[in-house]
C-alpha cells in the first residue's frame, strides 16, 4: 500500500523575473512500512523535494498524494489539519518552543490536534511512554536548553509521534549531532521503522542512508538512481 505518491512533481523559484525549475516531473512512490533516504549533492533539490511532498512547500505542478488525499489540492487550513494528524516532522534545527518543557512541546501537537478526543492527562501518559520508549524521561521537565543535542532530537522524534502519523519526514536529522548521538538517534528511527512506521528523510551520511531500507539519489532536480538495502517490506 503506498503511504506517498508523487506524479510528475514539478517546483520552480522565480528569481529576479526569472524561472529557476527546481523540481522536473519528479515521479515515486513510497509504500507503507519503508524508510527512504534521498541522497543527493548540495543544491540537487533534497530539501525542496521534502518539503514539497510533505505540504510543508507549494508545489508549481503535478500530484502528491498522502494517503489517498491530493495535497496540491488542498486549501491552507485542510492541509496544517493534515500535517498535524498524519505527519510527522523532524528538522536539523529541532524547533522546539523555548517556553515550554520537553514534555510540553512532545504532546502540543495532541493538544491541538481536532481530531484527539483525549484529555490532556491521557495525552500526558502517552507522551510519557513514547519518552521512555525513547530514554529520555529524566529530561521530561526540563527547558530545551538544559539538555544535549542528541537528548533534544529524541525528544523530536517523540513530538513527531505523538499523533501516531501515517509517516514521518525528516530533514538531516543527524545533522546537527556528533557520530554517538547521531547513531543513537538512528537507531530509534530504525526501531521506529521496524515497528511499521514510514519514514522518509534527507541526509548526506552514508551511515544513515545504509539504516534505511531504499536510497533515492537527486541530480539536478530529478531521481537519477535508487537502490533497495533491504528487501521491501
Ligand atoms: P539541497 O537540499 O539538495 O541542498 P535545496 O532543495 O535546498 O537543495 O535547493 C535546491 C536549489 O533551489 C538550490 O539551487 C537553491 O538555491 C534553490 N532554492 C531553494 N529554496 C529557494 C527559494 N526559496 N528561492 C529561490 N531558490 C531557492
Amino acid at each position: 500500500m503506498n503511504i506517498l505518491e508523487v506524479r510528475n512533481l514539478c517546483k520552480s523559484y522565480n528569481v529576479n523575473g526569472c524561472q529557476n525549475n527546481i523540481l522536473e516531473n519528479v515521479n515515486f512512490n513510497i509504500s507503507k512500512g519503508e524508510m527512504v533516504a534521498i541522497m543527493g549533492p548540495s543544491g540537487s533539490g533534497k530539501s525542496t523535494l521534502l518539503y514539497s511532498v510533505s505540504g510543508l512547500d507549494s508545489v508549481t505542478s503535478g500530484e502528491v498524494k498522502i494517503g489517498n488525499k491530493n495535497i496540491v489540492k488542498m486549501k491552507e487550513k485542510e492541509l496544517a489539519n493534515l500535517r498535524l494528524d498524519d505527519i510527522g516532522f523532524i528538522f536539523q534545527q529541532m524547533y522546539m518552543l523555548k517556553n515550554l518543557t520537553i514534555t510540553d512541546n512532545i504532546i502540543l501537537p495532541a493538544v491541538q490536534s481536532k481530531k484527539n478526543n483525549e484529555n490532556r492527562n491521557e495525552i500526558l501518559q502517552r507522551g510519557h511512554a513514547l519518552m521512555r520508549k525513547l530514554g529520555i524521561m529524566e529530561i521530561a521537565d526540563n527547558d530545551i536548553n538544559e539538555v544535549s543535542g542528541g537528548q533534544l532530537q529524541r525528544a523530536c522524534i517523540c513530538r513527531s509521534m505523538i499523533n501516531n502519523p501515517k509517516i514521518i519526514f525528516a530533514d538531516e536529522p543527524t545533522g546537527a549531532l556528533n557520530r554517538t548521538s547521531s547513531d543513537e538517534v538512528m537507531e530509534e528511527l530504525t526501531k521506529l521503522n521496524d515497528n511499521g512506521t514510514t519514514i522518509m528523510l534527507v541526509t548526506h551520511d552514508v551511515k544513515v542512508a545504509a539504516k534505511c531500507t531504499r536510497v533515492m539519489y537527486i541530480v539536478d532536480g530529478n531521481i537519477k538512481g535508487e537502490h533497495n538495502c533491504y528487501p521491501a517490506p
